[in-house]
């Protein structure tokens, strides 16, 4: 199936907004790759350059290794499927599907088979005399899912195709349509901003922020060893405690990550501890992931921090607790949607805090750099000092899971213990700060 290669590929519309900015992707023969990324990131745009509907700016887009630029959509062996996809109402579901091969002139009765394998095999093998004014939203997208697919291309280009459906028929679509495309082998390119399906359904994810990519990596490297900064903020729920720390090295012994008026020790036999300590007297941001913190007793030994629980928020299965350790958090603007923990009173109160920072001039110093780490777009870094409001600070208020309904309440206090080793590391630009690649 085709594969798709984008070299240093940027576009730029018109009124001069720089849509996509070097982007660099391969996406191998048969894969499922997810563009994933907030709105206005450019993944459509990266989409319709791949289809042939918009032209780069700049830069090569190679199918199957030849240069594609000025080759006409309809010669790219591609499907598209939008979130916003449209049947033809006067025509049954059966003639829905069939309509491109009629286009491309394939006879009655080969094209009759075709169109009930590939019903059958996306489950609406029932409803093929139906118009699609009776069916339900779910089905209407499988209509869509088998007008692509009939064509059997080279390529899929989804566009949030499962945007407009309810949660729960999008969790049984993407498991169906990442099986379906598994099955038929074909090259995908999927578009969408959440994570969730990003994350269940991908070979590779790629991740976009104003046009530059950030990173790209299986599931399992960009939440497990995200990139950059942004990354590990975007992906998760709850997101990532994100906090100031101040580093100090004693040779030989351990380094000291100062959060407010507690520390963690990083031991110098952990082989992270030499790349942190470049960071002498110096200030970086320390990623904890809930699952990296525990609730102790007040006086276990390790590597423990004291806090008292701001709030609570109860998903059933289990309570997130808001913890207050006196550090300071590093926010990362931009991220789309609300995450966990993001549309609590206390997050209300928090923007009216940064309204009055605001006014104030007061904790809203620039600390992060949110541009792309070296290996993906050299030289888009830029110190966060030249860079201000894309990143600000303010109190910590750490994401801890506890079990459901827990018998402690908002003001009590909370010991949890950190698991070292799952500790991510970023540099005052916001680039991963780590003993090599995956
Ligand atoms: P969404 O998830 O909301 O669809 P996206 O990540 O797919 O967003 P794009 O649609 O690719 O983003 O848009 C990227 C940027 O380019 C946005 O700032 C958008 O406003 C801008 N843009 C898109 N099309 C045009 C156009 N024809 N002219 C000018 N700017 C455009």
């Amino acid at each position: 199936m085709t594969t798709v290669a984008l070299k240093d590929v940027t576009k730029v519309f018109a009124d001069g907004t720089i849509a996509v900015d070097s982007v660099n992707l391969d996406v191998n023969d048969g894969e499922f790759m997810v563009l994933l990324g907030p709105s206005g990131c450019g993944k459509s745009t990266v989409l319709r350059m791949v289809a042939g509907l918009e032209e780069p700016s700049s830069g090569a887009i190679l199918l199957d290794g030849e240069l594609a630029n000025d080759l006409p959509p309809r010669d790219r062996r591609i499907a598209m499927v939008f979130q916003d996809f449209a049947l033809y109402p006067h025509m049954t579901v059966g003639d829905n599907i069939a309509f491109p091969l009629r286009l491309s002139g394939v006879e009655p009765a080969p094209r009759g088979e075709r169109v009930n394998d590939v019903a059958s095999a996306l489950g609406i093998g029932d409803v093929l005399a139906r118009k699609p004014s009776q069916l339900s939203g779910g089905q209407r997208q499988r209509v869509a899912m088998g007008r692509a697919i009939v064509r059997r291309p080279g390529l899929f280009l989804m566009d949030e195709p499962l945007s407009n459906l309810d949660s729960g028929l999008r969790a049984e679509l993407r498991a169906e349509i990442s099986g379906l495309v598994r099955e038929l082998g074909v090259s995908t390119i999927y578009v969408t901003h959440d994570q969730a399906e990003a994350l269940t359904m991908a070979d590779r994810v790629a991740i976009m922020r104003k046009g530059v990519l950030q990173d790209v990596g299986t599931p399992t490297q960009v939440y497990g060893r995200p990139a950059t900064l942004y990354v590990a903020a975007f992906l998760g729920s709850p997101r990532m405690n994100l906090l100031e720390a101040s580093v100090y090295v004693h040779l030989d012994r351990y380094v000291t990550l100062t959060l407010g008026e507690q520390a963690l020790y990083l031991p110098w036999d952990d082989i992270r501890s030499r790349a942190v300590a470049h960071y002498h007297g110096e200030r970086i941001v320390v990623g904890m992931r809930a699952e990296a913190l525990s609730p102790v007793a007040p006086d276990a030994p390790g590597h423990v921090l004291q806090g008292r629980i701001r709030y609570l928020e109860h998903h059933g299965h289990e309570s997130l607790a808001f913890l207050d350790i006196g550090a300071t958090a590093i926010v990362v603007d931009e991220l789309g949607g609300p995450a966990r923990g993001q549309n609590q009173p206390g997050s209300r109160l928090r923007r009216f805090g940064h309204a009055v920072q605001r006014l104030t001039g007061r904790a809203t110093v620039p600390n992060q750099s949110d541009q792309a780490r070296e290996t993906v777009r050299p030289g888009a870094r830029t110190s966060v000092l030249n860079d201000p409001g894309r990143h600000h600070r303010r109190p910590a208020e750490l994401a801890v899971r506890l079990a459901p309904y827990p018998a402690v309440a908002a003001g009590h206090p909370l010991a949890i213990s950190v698991r070292m080793d799952a500790l991510h590391f970023f540099d005052e630009r916001g680039d991963r700060i780590d003993v090599g690649w995956r």
